[in-house]
């Protein structure tokens, strides 16, 4: 089965609700019919005007709690994006790694929690700088790819590798086309499975990268926030 490209981007803690005019633009600037999917994960107080304004954009919400209600407070539910017009999460993204010591563990619990509720979650694995600079990237994102994902039913994979991320650097070609094919030999469905690039895709970089045979798409942070830079993107993967 053919794997489809999709082009996501993490709004990040950016956007209040003059930012939901960006669903037009894209509209405007993308040629009709373009033929990949797209998808934009905007902050949770966006999820449902965003899934009203999206035209046929996919909406996603950038975490969910494994609980599906409860004591949690400030947390959300993946049935809560759901009923919001969600349907992806990202879990395990660097920065929640990061900032909120999520460990894979909890990323797995998360991406099952989604699958539950009727979500796909997006699941981010990637090394850091060190790890790359002592040759352990495979073994460390191998690890995290193990323990983070719930081995059957949808999820897509997010290769991030961390100090690629926000900084502007961007993996070669060779490390990421080698990255991916890495992970799809090692991951549930491999051969099926939507496996994404991200860290610092921008217009300019972006054909390069989706050209790969085992890219099938990307996640775009910092580019994604400025409609005319997306649709440059979702434009190079058509
Ligand atoms: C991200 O937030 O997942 C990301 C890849 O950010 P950026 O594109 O800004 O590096």
């Amino acid at each position: 089965m053919a794997r489809r490209m999709l082009i996501a981007g993490n709004w990040k803690m950016n956007g209040l609700r003059q930012s939901l005019g960006f669903f037009e633009e894209i509209r405007t600037l993308v040629e009709p019919g373009y033929a990949v999917d797209v998808l934009v994960a905007p902050p949770a107080t966006l999820v449902q005007a965003a899934a009203q304004a999206s035209n046929g954009i996919f909406i996603a919400g950038q975490d969910c709690h494994v609980a599906e209600s409860g004591a949690h407070t400030g947390d959300i539910s993946a049935a809560m994006l759901k009923d919001a017009g969600a349907t992806h999460v990202i879990v395990g993204h660097s920065e929640r790694r990061s900032d909120h010591g999520e460990r894979s563990e909890t990323v797995r619990q998360k991406a099952e929690a989604a699958q539950s509720a009727g979500l796909v979650p997006i699941i981010c694995v990637g090394e850091q700088e060190e790890d790359r600079r002592a040759g352990r990237h495979t073994d460390v994102v191998g690890e995290q790819l193990d323990a983070s994902n719930p081995g059957n039913g949808d999820f897509i994979i997010a290769y991030e590798p961390v100090w690629a991320i926000g900084t502007g650097l961007t993996a070669s070609v060779r490390d990421i086309a080698a990255m991916h094919e890495f992970i799809r030999g090692r991951v549930a469905g491999g051969a099926s499975r939507q496996i994404l690039y991200g860290g610092s895709v921008k217009p300019d970089n972006a054909a390069e990268i989706l050209d790969l045979d085992d890219v099938d798409g990307a996640l775009v942070g910092g580019a994604s926030l400025k409609a005319s830079d997306f649709a440059a993107i979702i434009s190079a993967a058509s």
